[in-house]
């Protein structure tokens, strides 16, 4: 299983590193790394599993951050409606992109980045990300188109910067007056 040990952080060169497409169809080694990063997520939202292995809180996460400079990521969060998004996303492309940005209050976290961060990070508020999703129960690979918006655009804005070397502290700005807010601020975490 992933712990925080397998996760590099912010400085590691790798983090800015563009990663290479997957190979279909997926090897085990990959399969088993896809599953090993839903894990991951699953279970730092667990506290017996938080606790026992010294876990980070997380809403997704993204092979380069385990040292893998592959195009793959993994999702299990809740919309800001309770709608649960769990993925895992091989060779993503965003293919289109609205022109209004949003922002997640109150900034967003990362894995791979210890220290706290001050500003706000700009996302699109709609995004079409089409790619293909691995679901382990019937072990297949099947392509998949998603209209992500507000909160959940932006954790896979978020993951999918990672697959291009991007960290979100690359994207900090104190002030965004052109940007809305996501959401009125509450308790959501966004550490991916
Ligand atoms: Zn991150």
């Amino acid at each position: 299983m992933i712990t925080m040990k397998d996760v590099i952080r912010e400085g590691h060169p790798n983090l800015n590193k563009v990663s290479d497409p997957v190979k279909v169809p997926l090897s085990n080694e990959d399969k088993q790394l896809l599953i090993d990063l839903l894990n991951y997520v699953k279970h730092s939202t667990d506290e017996d599993m938080l606790e026992k292995y010294d876990l980070r809180p997380s809403v997704g996460i993204a092979a380069p951050q385990v040292n893998v400079l592959k195009r793959m990521f993994a999702i299990h969060v809740h919309d800001v409606d309770g709608t649960l998004y769990s993925y895992m996303i091989v060779n993503p492309t965003i293919k289109q992109k609205s022109s209004n940005l949003i922002y997640l209050p109150g900034g967003e976290g990362c894995l791979s980045v210890d220290r706290e961060t001050e500003g706000l990070t700009p996302r699109h508020e709609s995004i079409t990300l089409e790619g293909l999703r691995y679901i382990e129960e019937i072990d297949t690979l099947t392509p998949i188109t998603l209209h992500l918006s507000g909160y959940i655009g932006i954790v896979f804005q978020h993951e999918f910067d990672h697959l291009n070397g991007i960290l979100y502290t690359q994207k900090l700005f104190l002030d965004l007056p052109s940007a809305k807010p996501a959401f009125e601020l509450t308790q959501v975490e966004n550490d991916g």
